[in-house]
């Protein structure tokens, strides 16, 4: 596995690069900034929930719920808020963040600004970014490049992936799992990460 560092600046491309589970430990360092105590839910319990926060070391009940999606070119929809929010009502939890690389649906906004839960899209998350100091901005690039921010990770085995040539087409490059052939979860590499392999 070879580690990528970041020499670009930070941009929607770069955002939309980041792995889901590095993008969901991207979003606690985000929540932590914000004065939360922020922790990701272990693998497997989710349940729609993929980080608790805690205000003023209050650890009896979440102040806060967050969901994250990284989703480059998918635009996250109603049903994905509906769902989240169900998830808020059933923790008795006031406070909700989404949080996307990419984008949301007129409606699922709509449903958001409604029930008052606090979405961040990629364009928001760079400018939260681009407005903190330089000291946090690049700690935040250290730390995609610490956790490998390219390379998926395999839900089933929560490992990262390889980077795989197809036997057919050795231009075809995809993401497959280290557990082979046990595991054959494998995933297409998008657009932004090629961006980053072959800068
Ligand atoms: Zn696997």
């Amino acid at each position: 596995m070879q580690f990528i560092k970041i020499t670009s600046e930070w941009s929607p491309e770069l955002l939309k690069a980041i792995e889901w589970q590095t993008f969901e430990s991207f979003c606690v360092e985000l929540l932590r900034a914000a004065k939360f105590q922020a922790f990701r839910t272990p693998i497997g319990k989710d349940q729609g929930i993929d980080i608790f926060a805690y205000k003023d070391g209050l650890f009896d009940k979440p102040a806060a719920i967050a969901q994250c999606k990284a989703w480059a070119t998918m635009k996250v929809g109603v049903k994905n808020i509906r769902e989240f929010y169900g998830a808020m009502a059933a923790n008795n939890v006031e406070k909700g963040f989404f949080f996307v690389t990419g984008e949301y649906t007129p409606d699922a906004l709509e449903f958001a600004e409604q029930n008052k839960i606090s979405i961040f899209d990629g364009e928001k998350i760079l400018q939260l970014i681009t407005k903190a100091p330089q000291g946090v901005q690049d700690y935040l690039k250290k730390f995609l490049e610490m956790n490998n921010f390219l390379y998926p990770t395999c839900q089933s085995c929560n490992k990262k992936m390889f980077l795989r040539t197809s036997k057919k087409n050795s231009d075809e490059r995809f993401w497959g799992c280290q557990n082979f052939p046990i595991c054959r979860q494998n995933f297409k590499l998008s657009q932004y990460q090629e961006m980053f392999l072959d800068q």
